[in-house]
């Protein structure tokens, strides 16, 4: 397609970005959805009045047979609609039905132009034109209720308004060129409209998935920040099934940050993030909850245990941007996350054996079932346990 191509085709047909393909989709179906039920009521309501106006020369298809059939088109048009159809969540069913809403503008189009083609070729001289004007006038609004589904607007402009113009154009008067001109106009105005409406929905959207994006991610790293990991926690909860959660914490941070710099400092933490997250995968994230801490939540298949020892070779053996090793403690917990209670119970247990790591002198993880076990064991035996179940010193 050469240059000039491109642009025309840019203002007829203004592209939809992959992106928010499936947002589009569902919203598009849901706009429709909505609308098209009163075009079904309004449209029906006209079936009798065409009758009434069809001039008997016509002969009874066009005065019987392309009313009722609208008719009929209408209601099960309506019947359809008000099953109410959800797409929230459901692009392929949005799809269908922006497929079907295309194909049920032809028949429409068919109709309403055949029969509004057939009544101007058989009025009488002064008559003639009031055909061409209902027809388009409805041909705009059905454009306009169904603009979301740019296919079947284009459908009732094509289908209603070019042959009607052209038939103006060729066999009519100069009042009905004049007419047939300013009918096109009016199509052509109708489709910038909508192409117009397209781009600000689609900017909208972008503009909307660019904010998610940014609320649900840690700008220094690029991992999931505290908010997406609860949302990821609460969509693993669905399932049921055990979780495993490896609570991360850089040993001595704070040393690296005094010696080498902010700067360096984020650059450690940009490193470990990266090793942390080619860890995440199918039901696993990896997220930066705050400052030098980090997480891993899974499903206990997807997520074991010996990541962390796996994690802790990899960090201890990773170059770093300073130039120096860089350690971290890990602290595990398992449980289920049918609820928020849930994750907090996770995370508390999780945090207290990463504090137990940290106690027993950092670079290791500790699971909190081990601690857990080794706490109650000690009360038992009527000793005093240390470590982070007992109160934490300030
Ligand atoms: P520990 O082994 O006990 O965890 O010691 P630590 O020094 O790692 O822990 P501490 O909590 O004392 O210090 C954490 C440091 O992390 C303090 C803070 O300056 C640093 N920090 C937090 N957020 C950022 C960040 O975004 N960038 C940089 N460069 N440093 C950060
Ligand atoms: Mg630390
Ligand atoms: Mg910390």
């Amino acid at each position: 397609m050469g240059k000039l191509g491109k642009i025309v085709r840019a203002i007829a047909i203004p592209d939809l970005p992959q992106d928010v393909r499936a947002d589009y989709v569902i919203a598009a179906a849901q706009q429709v959805n909505k609308q098209a039920r009163w075009l079904f009521v309004a449209l029906l309501l006209t079936c009798p009045l065409a009758i009434f106006v069809t001039p008997e020369s016509t002969g009874w298809v066009v005065r019987w047979v392309l009313p009722l059939g609208m008719s009929i088109y209408c209601i099960s048009g309506l019947i359809t609609l008000l099953r109410g159809k959800s797409f929230e969540g459901r692009p392929w069913r949005a799809e269908k039905f922006i497929v079907e809403s295309w194909f049920s503008s032809l028949i429409g189009a068919l109709i309403s132009t055949t029969w509004a083609i057939a009544s101007w070729l058989s009025a009488d001289g002064a008559e003639r034109l009031h055909f061409p004007v209902i027809l388009v006038m409805g041909a705009l609004a059905t454009a306009y209720c169904v603009a979301s589904i740019r296919a079947a607007a284009a459908m009732h402009l094509l289908i209603d308004i070019v042959p009607i113009a052209a038939l103006l154009l060729i066999f009519g008067s100069t009042l009905d060129r004049a007419a047939a001109v300013s009918l096109a106009l009016a199509g052509m105005f109708q489709w910038r409209m909508i192409n117009m409406h397209h781009q600000q929905v689609v900017e909208l959207l972008l503009l909307q998935r660019k904010n998610h994006t940014l609320a649900l991610t840690d700008p220094l790293t690029g991992l999931l920040n505290r908010r997406a990991l609860l949302d990821f926690a609460e969509a693993l909860g669905d399932d049921d099934g055990p979780s495993r959660l490896l609570l991360i914490d850089i040993d001595r941070f704070k040393a690296v940050n005094d010696t080498h710099g902010h700067d360096v400092g984020d650059s450690v933490l940009q490193e470990i993030a990266r090793i942390i997250d080619a860890h995440a995968g199918n039901n696993v994230s990896a997220a930066r909850l705050g400052g030098e801490e980090f997480a891993l939540l899974g499903t206990r298949e997807a997520l074991p245990c010996s990541t962390a020892e796996v994690l802790l070779d990899e960090i201890r053996a990773a170059a770093m941007p300073h130039g120096e090793r860089v350690t971290v403690s890990i602290g595990i917990a398992e449980g289920t996350l049918e609820d928020d209670p849930a994750w907090r119970n996770l995370y508390r247990r999780a945090d207290d054996a990463l504090y137990e790591a940290k106690r027993r002198g950092r670079d290791q993880s500790c699971q909190a079932d081990e601690l857990e076990i080794s706490y109650r064991s000690a009360l038992a035996r009527g000793e005093s346990p240390a470590g982070p179940l007992s109160p934490r010193p300030a």
